[in-house]
Formats: C-alpha cells, sequence, structure tokens
C-alpha cells in the first residue's frame, strides 16, 4: 500500500469556490517547508500572492497583501534586509538569481493607482486602554495592530517626530521622507494618539510605573539607542576618543543628528569603521558632505558583512572604498589634538560565527597606519535601561527579558523589537512589534481573537509558463553617482517601471501552487515524466509524509513491479505546468496552499 495521499477533497462554497480550512499540522509544515521565502520572512509575508498579483496588473491587491503581514509597504520595499531573497527557491543551486522580491513590493507601492484605499477588516471598540514607548516600526507596528482589534492605544515617543530608525538612522536617499510620512500615518489612523517629544522613564513626566497605573497593559519598543564603543589598545584603552576629539563621532548620534537637521560636516578624510548598515549611511552621507575620500574599515570580508550586496554596490559606485580585514586598536592626535590617523592590527579570517559570518583574528606583529582627518564609529548599538524605573529583569547582554507571552518581568509590561532582541533589522522589529501586539490582545481578552489557518483552493489551470524561465532577474534602474552626491536626498533607487516589474514578476515559481497527483486515477503512462524539464516527477515504491507535513523517505522504484505511486517533488517543481497539459487522464491536481488569518467566531 502506497502512504502518498489522495488529494485533498475541497469543499464547492456557494460562491462556487472549491476551498478548504485546515490547521492540520501537515498543511501548516506544508506552507512552511514549500515557500521558503515567507518561511524566511520574519513577518511571514505572503510573497507569492503578491508577486501574482503583480503579475496580473493588480498592483494594488499585491500592496494589500504586504500590508497584512506589515504596515509599510512602500518603505521595506526600499530598505528591507531581504531575508526571503537569500531564501527563495529561484536562488537555489541550478535554478539562476532569486526572485527581486524587495523591489517588486516597491513596484507594487509605486504603480498602484492613486486613488488607491486600505481596507481594514476593525474589532468592535474594548475599552482597553495601552501605551506603547517607542515610535520605530516595533512601536508603529503594534500601535496599527492594536488599534485594528479595537483598543485605545497612546504611542509616546521621544523625538520630535515618529519613526525610530526609519527616520532618524536611515538617510532620505534610501528611504524619501514623504514615502515615509504617508505609510507612518496610515499605519495610526485609527485613532491611535500619537505624543511626540514625550519620553518616558526616571526623571520624565511619563515614568513606567504611572504607565502601568494609567494602562491595562504597557508595550516597550525603545529600540537600541546607545553606541557601543570601540575597544582599543594602549593609551586609548578604555577611553573613548569621541569624548575628547572632535574629529571623532559615533555613527549613531552623527546620523540622528543630521536627521534632527542639525549642521554636520566631515573634513577632507573620512574613515569608518563599522560592517553594518549604519556604517555604509555614515560612509554614504560622509560623502554627500563633501568629503574627498571615504573608505570603510571592516574587521572580516566583504562577503560576510551584514547588508544586501546591493548597498554594497551602490556605496562603491560613489567612490566609497571598503578594506577588510583590519581592527583598529588606536587613534593618532597631533598637537592640536585633531585627528590625524588611525592604527590597526591585520587580521585573518577565522572559523565561521552565528549567523553566517567568519571570526576574524589579529595576526601579531602587523600593525600598520591609516592616515584620515575624521573617524565616524559605527559597531553596533545596545539597549538603554537606565530610563526604567520600575524593576525590570534582564538577560546576560542586559536586554529586558521576556516570557513566552511576551511580558517582562512585571505583570502587565509587554516589550518587543529591537529593545528585547538587541540590534536586527526594520522587517524583525515590525514581526516582533505584530506578535507583541497579539500577546497583548490574547492577555488582555483572555482569549486568541485571531487564528491562522491555511486556506486551500483549488486552481483552474497551471499560472506559470515554462518560458518565464528565461526571463533574467530585472536590474533596478539607479540615479547617476555624480547627481546622487550633489544631494542629500535624491532617492538612488528608481524603482521598476510596469514592465520590467511585470517581467519580474514572471519569474516566481509560486511555491504555494501544490501540484498532486492522484495515484488511483493515474495511468502510469509516463507522459508527464517525458515532458517534465527536471527530476520532479517519480516513480516510488513508496513515501511517507511525516507528522509535520515534510516527505519522509522517499523509495524510487527501479522496476515496474516495484511501483507502488507517482510522486511530484514539490521541491524541485518549478511550477511550469507542462505534467499538468499532458496528462491524459487529468488526475493531476493544482491547489493554493496560504496562511490566512481569520477571526475566531
Ligand atoms: C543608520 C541605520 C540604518 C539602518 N538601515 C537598515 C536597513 O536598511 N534595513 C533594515 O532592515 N534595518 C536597518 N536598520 C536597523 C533598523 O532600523 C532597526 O532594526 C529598527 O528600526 C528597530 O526598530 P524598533 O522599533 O525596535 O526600534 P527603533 O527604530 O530604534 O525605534 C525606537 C524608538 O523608541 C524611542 N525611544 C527610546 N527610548 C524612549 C523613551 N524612554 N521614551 C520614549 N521614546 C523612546 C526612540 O526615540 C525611537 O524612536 C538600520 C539602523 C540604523 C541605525
Ligand atoms: S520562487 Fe517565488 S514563491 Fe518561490 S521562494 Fe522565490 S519568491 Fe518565493
Ligand atoms: S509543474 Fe509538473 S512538469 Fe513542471 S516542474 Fe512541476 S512537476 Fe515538473
Ligand atoms: S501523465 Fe497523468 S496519467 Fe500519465 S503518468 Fe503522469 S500523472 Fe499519470
Amino acid at each position: 500500500m502506497s502512504a502518498v495521499p489522495a488529494p485533498r477533497d475541497l469543499i464547492v462554497n456557494p460562491t462556487g469556490e472549491a476551498v478548504a480550512y485546515s490547521d492540520d499540522p501537515r498543511d501548516v509544515g506544508w506552507v512552511v517547508k514549500n515557500i521558503p521565502c515567507q518561511s524566511a520572512c520574519p513577518a511571514a509575508t505572503n510573497i507569492p500572492a503578491y508577486i501574482r498579483a503583480i503579475a496580473e496588473g493588480r498592483h494594488g491587491d499585491a500592496y494589500e497583501i504586504n500590508r497584512q503581514a506589515n504596515v509599510l509597504p512602500g518603505v521595506l520595499g526600499r530598505i528591507c534586509s531581504r531575508q526571503c531573497e537569500k531564501a527563495c527557491r529561484h536562488g537555489w543551486p541550478g535554478n539562476g538569481e532569486p526572485v527581486a522580491i524587495c523591489n517588486l513590493k516597491r513596484s507594487a507601492s509605486d504603480l498602484k493607482n492613486s486613488g488607491h484605499r486600505i481596507t481594514e477588516e476593525l474589532f468592535a471598540p474594548t475599552g482597553k486602554r495601552i501605551a506603547i514607548v517607542g515610535a520605530g516600526p516595533a512601536g508603529v507596528a503594534a500601535a496599527h495592530d492594536l488599534s485594528v482589534l479595537g483598543h485605545d492605544v497612546t504611542l509616546f515617543e521621544r523625538e520630535s517626530q515618529p519613526g525610530g530608525m526609519l527616520r532618524y538612522g536611515i538617510p532620505a536617499f534610501r528611504l524619501p521622507r514623504d514615502i515615509l510620512e504617508i505609510e507612518l500615518h496610515n499605519a495610526l489612523r485609527l485613532g491611535v494618539e500619537l505624543r511626540v517629544g514625550e519620553g518616558v522613564g526616571k526623571n520624565t513626566s511619563f515614568p513606567v510605573a504611572r504607565l502601568l497605573r494609567d494602562y491595562d497593559a504597557v508595550l516597550m519598543s525603545a529600540g537600541c539607542m546607545a553606541p557601543l564603543p570601540l575597544p582599543l589598545n594602549g593609551e586609548w584603552k578604555n577611553r573613548d576618543p569621541a569624548d575628547t576629539c572632535p574629529d571623532v563621532e559615533h555613527g549613531l548620534p552623527f546620523l540622528m543628528a543630521l536627521h534632527r537637521d542639525e549642521k554636520k560636516t566631515v573634513r577632507r578624510r573620512v574613515a569608518v569603521v563599522g560592517a553594518g548598515f549604519s556604517a555604509l549611511d555614515c560612509a554614504r552621507v560622509a560623502a554627500r558632505l563633501g568629503a574627498q575620500e571615504v573608505v570603510i574599515h571592516i574587521r572580516t570580508a566583504e562577503e560576510y558583512i551584514p547588508v544586501t550586496k546591493e548597498e554594497i554596490f551602490e556605496a562603491k559606485r560613489e567612490g566609497i572604498r571598503i578594506r577588510g580585514l583590519r581592527t583598529p586598536v588606536g587613534i593618532e592626535l597631533d598637537a592640536d589634538g585633531r585627528l590625524t590617523g588611525v592604527r590597526f592590527v591585520q587580521n585573518r579570517l577565522g572559523g565561521w560565527r552565528e549567523g553566517g559570518r567568519r571570526l576574524a583574528i589579529p595576526i601579531p606583529g602587523s600593525e600598520f597606519f591609516e592616515p584620515c582627518d575624521t573617524l565616524l564609529i559605527a559597531i553596533g548599538q545596545k539597549t538603554v535601561n537606565d530610563f526604567l524605573d520600575v524593576p525590570v529583569e534582564l538577560d546576560r547582554w542586559q536586554n529586558v527579558r521576556i516570557g513566552e507571552n511576551g511580558m517582562t518581568s512585571v505583570r502587565g509590561l509587554f516589550a518587543a523589537g529591537d529593545y528585547v532582541t538587541g540590534p536586527t533589522t526594520v522587517i524583525e522589529a515590525i514581526g516582533r512589534g505584530r506578535q507583541g501586539a497579539a500577546q497583548i490582545d490574547a492577555w488582555l481578552m483572555g482569549e486568541t481573537r485571531r487564528r491562522r489557518l491555511v486556506r486551500i483552493e483549488s486552481v483552474a489551470e497551471p499560472l506559470r509558463e515554462r518560458a518565464f524561465d528565461f526571463i533574467g532577474r530585472q536590474e533596478m534602474p539607479t540615479a547617476v553617482p555624480n547627481e546622487r552626491l550633489r544631494s542629500r536626498t535624491l532617492e538612488v533607487d528608481l524603482g521598476l517601471p510596469a514592465q520590467p516589474c511585470q517581467e519580474e514578476s514572471k519569474r516566481c515559481y509560486l511555491c504555494n501552487l501544490k501540484y498532486q497527483i492522484d495515484v488511483d486515477r493515474c495511468i502510469y503512462c509516463r507522459a508527464c515524466i517525458e515532458v517534465a524539464p527536471r527530476a520532479c516527477i517519480k516513480l516510488v515504491e513508496s513515501v511517507d509524509i511525516e507528522a509535520d507535513g515534510s516527505c519522509g523517505k522517499l523509495r524510487e522504484a527501479k522496476e515496474w513491479n516495484k511501483v507502488g505511486a507517482i510522486w511530484i517533488d514539490n521541491n524541485e517543481c518549478i511550477r511550469c505546468g507542462a505534467c499538468f497539459k499532458v496528462c491524459p487522464v487529468k488526475c493531476i491536481s493544482i491547489t493554493r496552499n496560504e496562511f490566512v488569518e481569520v477571526d475566531q467566531p
């Protein structure tokens, strides 16, 4: 007997659609394992669904599908760290380059029509009051979701405008402020009370203890606001040169001041130390402030730094140089206390670190000097907790510790975003902000009011063609480097126009489509195997489906008399539709399997 399951009987509803909703772990597991981009996205964006909408020219729908997972699609379409693209099946060996998922997200936002209306299904008012501290992406996402769920939300922000690092970290040439403004406004428009210029904690009008008294729940999403000091040797050991030398600054306060419209200058030769988004941004800003030479110094090698390769490429086009395998050990000042350069030690690559990075090991006796006139230190950030006026349990990294329900050690005090995890990315902060909102809702209401199910829907015909596999990845058009450097706000990425956007969308394999053969109806004519573009259809003795939906041991049949079933390997399948079209007895079915959030009755 074969263990291959028969395709599921779908219920035909009154509108004629054949659909089923399932919380069976095998269906949930199938979606998790077979849609790698969505599983890699910290906000679980339904990527194949929005890419399909783009292919059909429905940009507004694509925008809405995105917005269900993250409230800022136009923002994310520009600056997302793109974990999904690293996981995309199209980028697997032999399949070419990943789909330009993020550029498509941006295009959906750019190309939706100007009268596009946002759709939102609101819950009835609950009468519960929630305070959120910090209006970065985590706080904004949580405020949005909690207001949709019917709660009264007040969002406290210390700066004069909301957005967190989207506004005070990321420069406008990567994220235009009008886009940010519109999407923040839309996220907070459902009655969220925004109190800007209002810090929370010790020595303010709003100590946390007061918020805990006045509100039913409090969410801390205060980000990671303290720059890490540069560990140096010799006379600089345990001293921060930014405290004494006017030419040395930490990157985060440098960018924040610039984005508060304070005047910032750099001298002729700028050295940036660090390897993340902040370091790249400091360097690119310095180039726009008129520096003649900008060099980013990194400890490891360029291929291991945690920014997108597009960022590095564009920075280099702006004349910025990246010098790898060096660690600063000291700085040199002249008699007037002005910076003359940095002393480095040369590194060699060591073993692997967590997150796919490589260790950098200093080579003894390899010290050397690099002249520069401005040094920007951007080696990372940590959370600040000294503003807390209630005793909250911290972990060994001094981040607040939260339980499985998202709550800190203080009853009613929740936390989310970089404030809990340490520095991450915008999409991770949004994912965690949304999760925090759901946890607060469950705690306040005593039940889970939204559930995630798998929606399984019959699809009448293949949505892809084999010819789509020959379309190359569409490149993002960008502004001319010389023009960029004359402006601090000219956007670098110009957006994919409609035609290349549609071409790119066709490249997606639509991994949410599940191809299945009904073994009881198959006549084993092998026509599907003959037309298949790859080893995606297999004759097997049997195949077991594990409890989590994954395919267990596959025993391919070498002889005819051993054939127990015919099996489509959805891992290999590129949804070309050839088998479906050729099958003489129409025993191949296609279903669209995707997560949906449904309200509990
Ligand atoms: C320069 C720079 C560039 C970056 N580029 C990218 C990028 O391209 N892509 C990407 O994915 N990620 C990027 N990141 C990382 C990303 O911005 C963060 O991971 C993300 O913003 C974290 O969101 P958050 O809401 O947790 O915190 P934040 O965005 O840091 O927001 C925290 C907010 O809390 C407020 N706050 C703090 N304390 C208080 C208080 N006591 N009372 C009231 N308000 C308070 C702060 O003013 C701030 O507005 C970048 C970060 C930096 C610094
Ligand atoms: S091919 Fe499409 S659905 Fe599949 S992983 Fe890539 S973007 Fe996602
Ligand atoms: S649709 Fe059919 S023929 Fe095409 S890749 Fe998938 S299993 Fe193979
Ligand atoms: S073409 Fe159809 S009938 Fe023939 S082997 Fe394939 S699934 Fe079976």
